[in-house]
């Protein structure tokens, strides 16, 4: 199995080494991002397997680093997991329609979070087969 490579999209430092941590422990290499425009310039030159995104970050918010991620053809088949706590059913329904391929609300249940990682990867492994 190749390593997967994933960016975390997280501009709270706890947050982000949480990720990082379980996602290091379970053999993946991680890429960071505090904002979403950082996480555009990331995304572009690394192609990562998958991202991880909160939506509440500094400056441009999440669904909207999603939209520009889509928009451009080099970053728009990249698998994007909104990782997030608001319960703000605007949000929710903005989540829904913004294009993401999974939802994980915050704080992770780190076995839960694994699993919906693993099975986002092997859905866009399986898509790429012959
Ligand atoms: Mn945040």
């Amino acid at each position: 199995m190749t390593r997967a490579r994933i960016l975390i999209v997280e501009d709270n430092d706890k947050n982000r080494k949480l990720v990082r941590d379980v996602l290091q422990f379970k053999g993946y290499e991680t890429l960071e991002a505090v904002t979403g425009e950082e996480a555009i310039e990331i995304a572009r030159h690394a192609i990562p397997d998958l991202i991880l995104m909160d939506i509440h970050l500094p400056g441009i918010d999440g669904i909207t680093t999603v939209e520009r991620l889509r928009a451009d053809p080099a970053t728009s088949g990249i698998p994007v997991i909104a990782v997030t706590a608001s319960a703000m059913a605007e949000d929710r329904a903005r989540i829904d329609a913004g294009g993401f391929d999974g939802y994980q609300s915050k704080p992770i249940e780190v076995r839960e979070f694994i699993e919906l990682v693993e099975a986002t990867l092997a859905r866009v492994d399986g898509d790429e087969q012959p």
